[in-house]
């Protein structure tokens, strides 16, 4: 970005001819390794049924394994949801990464591909799939290449059946991450999201039930059945359970993939795993959720991050994608940039997303802010969206409104209510 940021054409051209933004080869632990240290054994105890899904949704459940791509929906009840559907059943994972700040997922599969391959391979078994698709971010080529050769080491050893893992490229649209437009897309359809119900439990891939899950979930499942339930819920902090994959970015000295535990403070996840604010600049606010999550004032740096910690607030920790904003940062900017992110990937179906973000961006490039008609405009895209694009759309700008008055009148933002001169 540095070097993008001011080159021309040209000079890109060169830099790529150069090798210079050459990504590093991804060294990954390859199936022997992985083996060697009792992978797949779990796997193995599955589909001889030695250990039954039953006993691994039980410990799903007591370990409080949630969905780790946002929703945080318990891993282990929506497997048996999709279990009491009638077959065929389809195994579908959400390697999409598309939420800005978001980039835990790369790193655990950079890590580790074969214990995620375990997690989903056994996820697929416990509903009885008969095929697993794995959606990528097309932005992951390397990874692209590592999953390639992973698949193929299952194949060549019988592990799995060839062609039992199907690896799909996304197209780069951040709405193919929401796991209804996901399954539009993986059908060869424009990633447009579906009206609910029915959910894709029930009807998803092809119209069959499907259980749609995220990386980061189901890398989890080997790990928690190696090191036991209880050690896993008893990571949290303030009464959460399990650990969380922090992706941090912004005003930190240490940005960056921190595991921490669940229930965590943004305070103690600078101080203790980000080595601190950046030399220079003070906390002023931050992103516990990527673009859609809100925005927190310093004031509640105390907060325990963590899903359903944050709803009275205002705001909500997704993926847990953190960026920490300072003193030194314009807070329009900052809202003007995520507006027009999201009137970029907006996929136009419905009309309070499409012309509503459209809309607020305008608003927000005014030079006073009409706090009246943003604050409107923002309940009819919450209210009457299709998806969590459009409801979500607004949540920064109703955090700035709500929380920092003070800092944008500092930064030469008026606002104005009705009635207001
Ligand atoms: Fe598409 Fe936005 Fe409507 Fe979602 S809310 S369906 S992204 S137009």
């Amino acid at each position: 970005h540095r070097h993008l940021g001011q080159a021309s054409v040209a000079a890109v051209q060169a830099l790529l001819d150069s090798g210079e933004l050459d990504p590093e080869p991804i060294v990954w632990p390859r199936l022997a390794d992985y083996q060697a240290e009792g992978g797949y054994a779990l796997l193995g105890a599955l589909r001889t049924g030695k250990v039954s899904v039953d006993a691994l949704c039980d410990l799903l459940e007591r370990a409080g394994l949630r969905g780790l791509g946002g929703a945080g929906f318990p891993t282990g009840k929506k497997w048996q949801f999709v279990r009491a559907e009638p077959a065929p059943r389809y195994m579908v994972i959400n390697a999409d990464e598309g939420e800005p700040g978001t980039f835990k997922d790369r790193y655990h599969l950079e890590q580790a591909p074969h214990q995620f391959l375990e997690g989903a391979l056994i996820s697929a078994t416990a509903i009885e799939a008969c095929a697993l698709y794995i959606y990528l971010r097309d932005e992951y080529p390397g990874l692209r290449a590592v999953l390639r050769s992973a698949i193929a080491e299952l194949e060549a050893t019988g592990l799995v059946a060839p062609g039992f893992i199907v690896l799909r490229r996304g197209a780069g649209a951040y709405i193919c991450g929401e796991e209804s437009a996901l399954i539009e897309s993986l059908e060869g359809k424009p990633g447009k999201p579906r009206h609910r119900p029915p959910f894709v439990a029930q009807v998803g891939f092809f119209c069959r039930p499907t259980l749609v899950n995220n990386v980061e979930t189901v890398f989890w499942i080997p790990a928690l059945y190696a090191k036991g339930a209880a050690w896993f819920a008893s990571q949290g902090l303030r009464g959460r359970q399990g650990l969380r994959s922090f992706s941090v970015s912004g005003r930190v000295k240490k940005p960056g993939v921190h595991l921490a535990p669940a229930g965590i403070t943004l305070s103690e996840l600078v101080d203790e795993y980000c080595g601190g604010m950046a030399d220079g600049h003070t906390l002023l606010a931050y992103l516990p959720g990527g673009a859609s999550g809100g925005i927190l004032p310093a004031s509640k740096a105390d907060l325990p991050l963590d899903f359903d910690t944050l709803q009275p607030h205002g705001c909500f920790i997704g993926s847990a994608a953190v960026i920490v904003v300072s003193d030194q940062d314009d807070l329009r900017a900052i809202a003007k940039n995520l507006m027009a992110f999201f009137a970029d990937e907006s996929c136009g179906q419905c009309t309070p997303c499409r012309v509503g973000t459209e809309k607020m961006l305008a608003l927000l490039e005014a030079e006073a802010w009409d706090a009246t008609v943003l604050r409107r405009l923002a309940q009819v895209m919450q209210d009457s969206s299709i998806c969590g694009l459009g409801q979500a759309a607004p949540n920064p700008v109703i955090s700035l409104l709500t929380y920092f008055p003070t800092d944008l009148a500092r930064q030469g933002v008026q606002i104005r209510e009705a009635g207001d001169a």
